[in-house]
């Protein structure tokens, strides 16, 4: 990013030029009127909101309430059948509000959501998204039907348990150990009757469906085979590489999805849609012992058939519902939620395919949809009733379809990805169902998202093929429009009458142009935190509060613990560790450089040929070279703990663990090119706090990262 150009002589001498005028007045006998027009040239800011958590923080105005008004008489409110679908069966609700991580901090708080029972409404939050957080303000153990019970609530997810012969089924498992052990606990106090876990079935590869595991399981019963694990197949290869190459990048961009430097507050977080939050104890992961392999595969499960229906390409790369024939109950995993998923997600992740989702759906109906009496999935909650299945499915399978093909429909006929959220709506039949509502993927970043998946991000206009980078087109745009005194006023002006999207595109290129400009900052902050509040989705809500915070406060210091779990890091291959040491290379820092090493690991057989050459660092697995600088040989069990940085390459070559022949001081050489990613790197010109605190890691270890749940 270039140097901002010093801005303090533009700035603030103004306001301070009109009062020395004033003083002046009579000596240059500058008429009042005239002196009224010029100090009213920019019009009056909104004035902060007490109770607002941020000293800077407005309220909504008259115009973010009307919008939010019109969407109570447009919504279905009526229709409350989700409240009593998510009341039903409730059989203990969860007494402690606070769940504690084994680190004696809190790992769950649901205290934080209570605000949302208080009061009927509130006129900074979308009255939908309200709603359905307050549909996920439920908390406790639930009957599915007999033989199948859910705790809901714990987590972004939930984790449910079916009678096996032998003990229970546990499916999906929440993000980490705390809130699934305590899930566990509440489920025996009621339920359990004291038999153990006889099996896990992870539905897919996200986060908040395995990383609880060590909370309900011993990792030896399963080594032991006493336990079995079950995914669909491809399901770690999965898990670990949707995380890795552009993790740091997704962790960053997660504080503006997920809101996670928003207080739970009404001009704040309000919930995620999918679930109230992410749980922040220990995550951990134990590999499958049994993968799921054919497109429709029919095993017994602790003594219960159990169909499972392979979905790859939906809602994750690798996904798989579950139908119980004798129990007629359907799990769709996160292939059905209450709401619109992501089709594009705020992360950053591959697009998925609506169209590919939608025919699983459908699959999935004419499989077991038309018997079906009971409907349940790894977030919200059930659907009873064959008819309410089938309308629920039909929807789910529909919305996908629709966005599809009428957001193609539109692409063929020239609209672009920068149009395309603009142009695309769901049809009306689908916006009066809940379940279709954008609750994690919103019609806007979705429609863009079918777009980028199917064109890409060039829109045709040569203009946006090769464009400036926005810090070296804004100032031409500053000038030309008259200089910041005039953008801030018009600015202004546009905010206050309730124009946020005008205001926003010309106070963007300001804070673009001048990134020390704080009333620029400031003014652009509150035209996002308008839109904020104006929207349905948590995603975007949370994305425009989040850089509103950043913009008035600057990015927030700290220590950022890596919070990579070692078994995450030991679930990755030795190859994907290679692949992610050429991407923390700063290829500018290799310039010059030449060498090829071979990387032999015993234990597991596996041997690598790495080379440096071009200012690149690559790996082919399966070859050596033959005359190469460095020969280095560790078991991968070894390599691990420098995989998790708990031990130095030097320090395994030193005390022998790692045998070398040839020249170590390649590795030297090596680690002099490693980069340590920033994990609060700048999103939002002018925001990033200047004694930025980045922990100092080893320069092999590797930041994986959390792997993002979803
Ligand atoms: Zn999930």
């Amino acid at each position: 990013m270039k140097n901002p150009p010093a801005q303090n002589e533009k700035m603030i001498p103004r306001r301070h030029f009109l009062g020395g005028l004033a003083a002046a007045g009579t000596a240059f006998a500058i008429p009042v009127g005239m002196l009224a027009e010029e100090a009213s040239a920019r019009p009056q800011p909104a004035q902060p909101l007490k109770g607002h958590f941020h000293p800077k923080g407005k309220a909504p105005s008259k115009f973010t309430i009307e919008i939010l008004e019109k969407a109570k008489t447009a919504l279905p409110f009526s229709d409350t059948r989700d409240f009593d679908e998510q009341e039903r069966g409730l059989i203990a609700p969860m007494k402690d509000m606070k769940i504690m991580a084994d680190g004696g901090h809190v790992a769950w708080d649901m205290e934080e959501f209570q605000f949302l029972n208080q009061k009927e409404e509130f006129d900074s939050i979308h009255p939908s998204l309200h709603r359905q957080s307050l549909l996920n303000n439920n908390y406790g153990l639930y009957e599915v039907v007999p033989g199948i019970y859910q705790v809901r609530g714990f987590d972004l997810a939930n984790i449910t348990f079916i009678k096996g012969k032998t003990g229970w089924i546990a499916y999906d498992v929440l993000v980490t150990a705390e809130p699934a052990r305590a899930a566990w606990k509440l489920f025996q106090e009621h339920v359990g009757g004291g038999l153990p876990v006889s099996a896990v079935i992870y539905s897919h590869t996200h986060g908040d469906h395995w990383g609880g595991v060590h909370g309900i399981v011993d990792v030896a019963a399963v080594r032991s085979g006493k336990i079995p694990v079950i995914a669909p197949r491809n399901f770690l290869d999965h898990t670990i590489a949707e995380n890795v190459f552009a993790g740091n990048a997704m962790n960053r961009r997660l504080f503006y999805q997920y809101g996670s430097l928003l207080p739970r507050a009404p001009h704040g977080y309000v919930g995620q849609g999918l679930g109230q939050g992410i749980s922040r104890g220990t995550p951990g992961l134990i590999a499958p012992t049994k993968l799921i392999e054919k497109p429709i595969e029919e095993i017994e499960v602790d003594g219960v058939k159990m169909v499972f229906q392979l979905t790859p390409n939906t809602e994750a790369p690798v996904e798989m519902n579950t139908y119980i024939p004798e129990k007629k109950a359907l799990w769709m995993a996160e292939n059905v939620i209450n709401g619109l998923h992501n089709i594009y997600t705020l992360r950053g992740a591959p697009v998925r395919d609506p169209l590919n989702w939608s025919k699983y759906l459908s699959r999935a109906l004419y499989l077991y949809g038309m018997e079906a009496e009971v409907m349940f999935a790894s977030h919200h909650w059930p659907r009873w009733g064959n008819a309410r299945i089938q309308e629920v499915l039909r929807g789910q399978r529909d919305l996908y379809a629709n966005m599809n093909n009428q957001v193609l429909h539109f692409a063929n006929q020239g609209v672009t990805i920068n149009q395309i959220h603009n142009v695309y709506e769901l049809p009306p039949s689908l916006q009066d169902k809940w379940f279709a509502r954008g609750y994690h993927g919103s019609p806007q970043h979705n429609s863009r998202g079918v777009i980028q998946r199917f064109l890409g991000f060039w829109d045709a206009n040569p203009a946006t093929l090769i464009p400036l980078s926005p810090a070296d087109s804004a100032p031409l745009y500053v000038e030309m429009m008259g200089g910041p005194e005039k953008i801030l006023a018009r600015g202004q002006q546009l905010h206050n009458e309730g124009k946020y999207f005008l205001a926003q595109e010309i106070l963007d290129k300001l804070v673009q142009a001048e990134p020390k400009n704080q009333a620029a900052k400031d003014l652009l902050a509150d035209v996002f935190e308008q839109i904020g509040y104006q929207q349905e989705n948590p995603g975007l809500r949370n994305s425009y509060l989040a850089a509103t915070y950043e913009l008035r406060t600057g990015i927030p210091e700290g220590n950022t613990a890596d919070s990579s779990s070692p078994d995450v890091v030991r679930a990755m291959s030795t190859g994907l560790f290679l692949d992610f040491l050429g991407i923390r290379m700063d290829s500018r820092k290799a310039q010059g450089m030449r060498f090829t090493i071979n990387l032999i690991t015993p234990d597991n057989g596996e041997k690598f040929v790495v080379e440096l050459e071009n200012a690149t660092l690559t790996n082919l697995e399966g070859f050596l070279a033959k005359s190469p600088d460095l020969t280095l040989t560790i078991n991968r069990s070894d390599l691990e703990k420098t995989m998790m940085g708990a031990k130095t390459l030097e320090a395994q070559i030193k005390d022998g663990t790692a045998k070398t022949e040839g020249d170590v001081g390649v590795l030297a050489k090596l680690a002099s090119t490693m980069v340590d990613f920033d994990p609060r790197f700048e999103i939002m010109p002018g925001t990033k706090s200047f004694a930025a605190n980045v922990p100092k890691v080893d320069a092999y270890e590797v930041a994986v990262g959390e792997p993002a749940p979803e």
